[in-house]
């Protein structure tokens, strides 16, 4: 998972870009870049390897601009380079992009022989061709973008700048996460409310498939048939100090010494305080189920193992589990009695999310297990039991797992 930043700002926008994407590091990332836009120009600096060397590159060749998207790429097509990397430009267009356009082979062969001129080995790089083809034929850049986003296939976010529009950002999501900022008169979008957090708590999620056009003072959103749509603002304050290691040696260290403390706020949320009684939310009901089945990836599918022992001891409801990636196309056998369980830590893995939706109007219920509120699986699903496990930065999963048998067993009983 990369990250995405988008600012339509007041202020000079390349050090507040670099600060949200120093948010988004804990998502991983191989190389970064950032573009802006300055009386009408748009100039791009891009660098490998850690943000400390995009932000050296930076006090060496400023970029000047209050209008900027920025990028932390984790490679999927090309190897990790500079070239590789994002914000990606052709003609007037520039696009940073989270996710993968599965067609993009089909598409650079015909862009090619139209005469483009492909500067990197990326799948992104298609879209910025495309979407300044169109505009070479006369559209506008949203009807550009609209245009573009037809023609492709696979999974994204994106933030478009348009050279010449000082006061215009257009941000599309197809299954990568994105959300927008609302600011006073200022616009920001970003990969998640974390990297938003010191600019704004007004945020509005898109849905699957939206694209919205900003201006410093205005959004309008449109969903999949260009259909203008309103979204509800939300607002969520985000803790908004950076994620640091607390003294310990790494974040992982640090989240198991946290276990204890997560444990004990979770019970605290779903026992009420008088005595030893479990509050679940209403929309909990396994009444009629007679079967639940488990849907999850990595160490969230593990979690799934440990629990069929509990639900099928103590509940006596038989489980069945599947990895994410798998479910979807084995055709599951769906039944109207059947609750389906999906955990995941970020909320956004997308396979599990893929299978969420497989499922949901066919079954009972769906029951997100999630550590991410705001995220699509906790959104997408009837009811959202959140871990309550603050950031997990650690690769490999401590208090995030242990959080989702403390949930699974309290769903057990
Ligand atoms: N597929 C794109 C690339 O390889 C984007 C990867 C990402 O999500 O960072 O450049």
């Amino acid at each position: 998972m990369c990250g995405i930043v988008g600012i339509l700002g007041k202020h000079e926008v390349s050090p507040i870009i670099l600060d949200a994407l120093q948010r988004l590091e804990y998502r991983g990332y191989d190389s970064a870049g950032i573009a802006t836009l300055d009386n009408g120009s748009i100039q791009r600096r891009r660098a490998l390897g850690k943000l400390i060397n995009l932000s050296d590159l930076l006090v060496h060749e400023p970029l000047k601009g209050k209008a900027g998207i920025g990028h932390t790429r984790w490679a999927t097509h090309g190897g990790p380079s500079v070239a590789n990397a994002h914000p990606h430009q052709a003609g007037r267009v520039t696009v940073v992009h989270n996710g993968i356009i599965e067609n993009f082979r089909a598409l650079r062969e015909e862009l090619s022989a139209n005469g483009a001129d492909f500067a990197s080995q990326t799948d992104t790089e298609t879209i910025v061709h495309l979407a300044s083809s169109y505009l070479d034929q006369g559209m506008s850049p949203p009807d550009a973008v609209q245009a573009t986003l037809a023609r492709l296939d696979g999974a994204f976010a994106l933030a478009f700048l348009f050279e010449g529009e000082n006061d215009l950002l257009i941000a599309a999501r197809r299954g990568s996460p994105l959300v927008i900022g609302v600011g006073n008169g200022e616009m920001f979008v970003g990969s998640d409310a974390i990297a938003l957090a010191p600019l704004t708590d007004q945020l509005i999620y898109l849905e699957e498939g939206d694209y919205a056009v900003l201006t410093r003072s205005n959004v309008r959103i449109h969903d999949a048939q260009g259909k203008i749509v309103s979204r509800p603002i939300t607002r969520i304050a985000v803790e908004n100090t950076r994620v640091d290691k607390s003294g310990h040696r790494h974040f992982m260290a640090k989240e198991m010494a946290e276990q204890p403390a997560i444990l004990q706020a979770a019970l605290g949320f779903h026992l009420c305080p008088e005595g030893r009684v479990l509050e679940l939310p209403k929309a909990v009901d396994f009444a009629g189920a007679d079967r639940v089945i488990m849907v999850a990836c990595g160490t969230a599918h593990y979690a799934c193992h440990v629990a069929k022992y509990w639900f099928e001891q103590i509940a006596g409801v038989p489980v069945e589990i599947d990895i994410a990636s798998e479910f979807r196309y084995r055709n599951p056998v769906l039944t109207r009695n059947t609750i389906a369980i999906f955990v995941s830590q970020s909320g956004e893995t997308a396979d599990t999310l893929a299978a969420l939706r497989h499922v949901k109007e066919h079954i009972a219920r769906t029951i997100a297990v999630v550590n991410v509120r705001t995220s699509s699986i906790a959104r997408e699903a009837d009811v959202a039991l959140p871990l309550h496990a603050g950031p997990e930065i650690g690769v490999a999963s401590t208090k995030a797992f242990t959080a989702q048998l403390l949930v699974l067993a309290l769903l057990s009983i």
